[in-house]
């Protein structure tokens, strides 16, 4: 009589799983707890109800399958989350009778861990911690159908930062990889929506969003997802937060960088039905970004689409160009501010064409730097520069120092500087002839790289100044840190100097403080007369810009020091 009850119970007890049988309200009837789970220890049908094993928040969904099962008169299936979030299980409801349900009860905690730990290998990268590509298409396509369904929209931010490439391979993955971690730390801060409440630039109509998502897309380059009531003063926000948090410099091994951000936008649905196109663009605007001289933020428009398409060609173009001898060097004279005499000039670069004519440095200098071309493209320019000086030489034309420009991308390559020389040395000029015009963005990588370089050519004897001074982060510790002989303060500032009291002010400012730190000043872009006497007065010593010439060829240039001293210059020195 008591053999089939100990054959079942046998059985019972190898099974992982508790079993009961419950009525439909929950009621316990008669079970066999299993070999593992130890979740209802008394399961003698002594009248407990299954409900009283459950956390309180876990009554309802359970009760519901159990309707389900009895409705239905299927097997119904539920998972429940028991002992504060640690234990999750599965109860599986198989009706039997119209009163009566068998309730299958099985621990499935080290099944979730595993798919925890596979959704984390697949979804989540493994350099940042943060969601990756695939994970974040995922939740792409969930937003997209949400905002379809509320008529709401979101925004996607396209993060690039500017340069990291170079921090990589100088310094090594490692390196790169903390400070990937690190810029995604800081931008992460940036969404939350407690900072928001905390922010003085957070208009009062940005609603926080705790949906708000931030991945990484692969190599440099982050994704946000932002939602919001007014999507594009939250992108703003954010964006300015973004450029604000990673301001503060990263330390690594001794050394400080600071990373800046190129950020392209776009709405959906306004900018794109589908995922492709969305991100398409996203990646537009943002080299439209880079492209606005980096560290900024652009809000992709239909026109951008154009000059996609025409950065396409211009890329092929440009390596064709080099090869095809297209370009050719302009000379624009720097004048003293003092005597009105020509004292130097500085090379710019031009691009003839064949089809589309005369093509701007501004528009394929960025290019050129993004793609690498610019290591043949600024070493050609060198030693046409130095050709040239060589020649004037020979013909016995004297006018002061010539610059050229050398992008922060040249100073990657650990031979810059004897490039630089080697044209010199071998067209038999001395060093003293060359200025090498950089911009700020170089010495925002306090790389001990970058200021040996530097340090080497100055060395030898090349003077180094700061160019489009005012642009960038403008720091004066910059300045003092590295080995500088001159600044040039940015033609935005000259632009409207004499009508502008605040422009005149900082021009001010930036000679006095130039001269402190026994730089030379040069003002760009002069095209009235109003501003040269203005600098001038200021004590600016050199000026270059349409008032005095234009970049012009070779033999104009030539033909214009020869015919000093210029008709336009200032009025003869008093002093
Ligand atoms: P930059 O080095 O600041 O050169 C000065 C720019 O201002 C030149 O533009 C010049 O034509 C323009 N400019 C000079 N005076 C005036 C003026 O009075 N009014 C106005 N409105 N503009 C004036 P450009 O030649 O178009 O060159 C643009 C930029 O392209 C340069 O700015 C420089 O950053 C870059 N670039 C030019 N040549 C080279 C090169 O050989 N190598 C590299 N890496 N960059 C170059
Ligand atoms: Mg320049
Ligand atoms: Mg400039």
């Amino acid at each position: 009589m008591t053999e089939p009850i100990n054959t079942a119970e046998m059985i019972l007890s190898a099974l992982p799983d508790d079993l009961a049988l419950i009525d439909y309200d929950g009621l316990i009837r008669d079970g066999a707890r299993g070999g593992k789970l130890t979740l209802m220890p008394r399961l003698d049908g002594d009248g407990t109800r299954i409900l009283d094993y459950l956390p309180e928040s876990q009554h309802e969904p359970f009760l519901e399958a159990l309707r389900s099962a009895r409705d239905t008169n299927e097997p119904a299936s539920v998972e429940l989350i028991v002992e504060r979030g640690r234990v999750h299980i599965e109860a599986r409801l198989v009706p039997q009778s119209e009163d009566l349900a068998v309730a299958i009860v099985r621990d499935i905690t080290e099944r979730r861990k595993t798919e925890a730990r596979m959704h984390e290998l697949a979804y989540v990268d493994s350099v940042t911690g943060l969601p990756n590509r695939a994970l974040f298409l995922r939740e792409l396509r969930r937003s997209m159908a949400v905002a379809d369904r509320n008529g709401t929209m979101f925004a996607l931010l396209n993060v690039d930062l500017d340069r990291f490439k170079r921090i990589n391979d100088s310094l090594g993955h490692s390196v790169g990889d903390a400070l990937l971690k690190s810029v995604a730390q800081r931008m992460e801060r940036c969404l939350r929506p407690s900072d928001f409440v905390a922010s003085a630039a957070a208009p009062a109509n940005v609603a926080p969003n705790a949906n708000n998502r931030i991945a990484r897309l692969g190599g440099d380059e982050f994704i946000i997802l932002l939602n919001g009531v007014n999507v594009r003063d939250v992108v703003e926000t954010v964006a300015y937060r973004i450029r604000e948090a990673l301001l503060t410099p990263f330390h690594y091994q001794g050394r400080q960088f600071v990373v800046t951000p190129s950020i392209g936008v776009v709405i959906y649905p306004q900018d794109g039905a589908d995922v492709d196109t969305l991100l398409m663009r996203a990646d537009t605007a943002m080299y439209k970004a880079k492209s606005a001289g980096r560290n900024t933020l652009r809000f992709y428009d239909v026109d951008m689409d154009a000059s996609a398409l025409e950065r396409l060609w211009l890329e092929e173009d440009l390596r064709r160009a080099i090869s095809a001898g297209e370009f050719e060097l302009y000379y624009q004279p720097k004048v003293s501010l003092r005597t009105g005499q020509i004292n130097g000039a500085e090379a710019l670069l031009r691009w003839q064409h064949p089809e589309h004519g005369f093509i701007s440095p501004a528009k394929f200098i960025p290019v050129a730097e993004e793609t690498g071309l610019i290591f043949d493209l600024g070493q050609w320019v060198v030693r046409r520069a130095c050709q040239q000086l060589r020649q004037w030489q020979d013909d016995g034309l004297e006018f002061g120092p010539l610059s050229v420009n050398v992008s922060a991308e040249q100073f990657e390559r650990v031979d810059v500087a004897e490039q630089i020389l080697r044209a010199v040395w071998e067209n038999g000029i001395v060093p003293q002839k060359l200025v090498v015009e950089i911009t700020e963005n170089l010495l925002m990588q306090d790389g001990a790289d970058v200021h040996a370089r530097l340090r080497a050519l100055r060395a030898a004897g090349i003077s180094l100044a700061m160019d489009d001074f005012g642009t960038g982060f403008s720091s004066l510790s910059y300045l003092q840190k590295f080995p500088l002989d001159a600044l040039k303060i940015d033609r935005s500032f000259v632009m409207d100097l004499h009508h502008d009291e605040k422009r005149a002010a900082i021009c001010a400012a930036i000679i006095a403080m130039a001269s402190k730190l026994g730089l030379r000043v040069v003002a760009e872009g002069i095209e009235e007369e109003a501003q040269r006497a203005f600098l001038a007065e200021a004590g600016c010593d050199q000026g270059q810009g349409y008032l005095f010439s234009r970049p012009i060829p070779a033999d104009e240039f030539e033909a214009l020091v020869r015919s000093q001293p210029l008709v336009s210059a200032a009025p003869q020195a008093t002093s």
